[in-house]
């Protein structure tokens, strides 16, 4: 598996709205799509850096495990996102060394990407995403 970049790190929020001030008014970034993932029950909102995106993950379902991520934990960073050219072949591997994977295939996640979950027990601590931009 080769990670060609951090394609984003997903930071759970309370509220888009509330968190967006921190974001465009003092980084004084722009916030270039917001996005409902139902699937997810969250709403992010994306801004670039270079290309790397910073995703707010804000929940629409207080059952949600964004919301219930913040009930233990509080607002902050969730999870790291590395782009890879192939996810179902970096999770075959990632399962081969033994890492505990969320999704056994990738799914679609915000943005068209096809996305899998990498089980933070696993990963260091820290909840790891695998993206693949789907080819066109
Ligand atoms: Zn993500």
């Amino acid at each position: 598996m080769k990670i060609n970049h951090i394609e984003h790190i997903g930071i759970a929020v309370k509220s888009i709205e509330e968190s967006r001030k921190f974001w465009e008014g003092v980084l004084g970034l722009t916030c270039y799509n917001i996005e409902e993932v139902p699937d997810q029950k969250v709403r992010t909102a994306f801004f670039m850096i270079g290309q790397t995106k910073i995703e707010l993950l804000e929940s629409t379902d207080p059952e949600g495990t964004i919301a219930k991520f913040i009930e233990k934990k509080g607002e902050g960073v969730h999870h790291i996102a590395y782009s890879v050219d192939d996810a179902v072949s970096a999770l075959q591997e990632m399962d081969a060394k033994g890492v505990q994977l969320i999704d056994k295939t990738p799914r679609k996640g915000a943005e068209g990407l096809n996305i899998a979950f990498l089980h933070p027990r696993s990963t260091a601590g820290i909840l790891t995403e695998l993206c693949e931009h789907p080819k066109h």
